[in-house]
């Protein structure tokens, strides 16, 4: 996924962002947001099992609510992906997500068309509106296999 802004960048802008709205700045909060930075969409779950090591005493607990405030300041979307699924991803900018019906491979897709969330945050007095449009289809790789015939 391409970002428009790099790592630091991101962490001064997470920084700044928690500072504005009262939150903390801890390094936990900060190595969740770098870590959404290296992986694409993880699940909390990934995100507890990749820092655990690092921060013995963090529980998952505390994941959740970390992606909860990052998603309050509008740095990170979490987004539903199928039944028992739920998936984060630091949000940058606009897009929507193909999965795929067999292996759920998640791809990022950029259209023209999105929403004006601007404009539904204006209409309804939400603040950091996101809007999370899930595609869904078989992959190439899923659609060769599904064709090749049955050995
Ligand atoms: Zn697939
Ligand atoms: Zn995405």
């Amino acid at each position: 996924m391409a970002f428009f802004l790099n790592k630091e960048q991101v962490r001064e802008q997470v920084k700044q962002r928690l500072k504005d709205n009262g939150y903390r700045v801890t390094s936990q909060r900060l190595a969740i947001v770098e870590l959404l930075f290296d992986l694409e969409h993880p699940t909390a779950d990934e995100i507890y099992q990749s820092l655990t090591s690092e921060f013995s005493n963090m529980s998952l607990a505390t994941v959740y609510n970390t992606l909860h405030s990052l998603e309050n300041i509008g740095t990170v979307r979490g987004f539903s992906c199928g039944e028992k699924c739920f998936r984060y991803e630091l949000y940058q900018e606009n897009h929507h997500h193909l999965i795929c019906n067999e292996c759920s491979k998640i791809v990022d897709i950029f259209l023209e068309t999105c929403i004006d969330t601007a404009k539904v945050a204006e209409q309804t007095g939400f603040k950091n509106v996101t809007e999370s449009v899930e595609f869904r289809g078989i992959c190439a790789e899923c659609a060769d296999k599904l064709s090749a015939p049955a050995e």
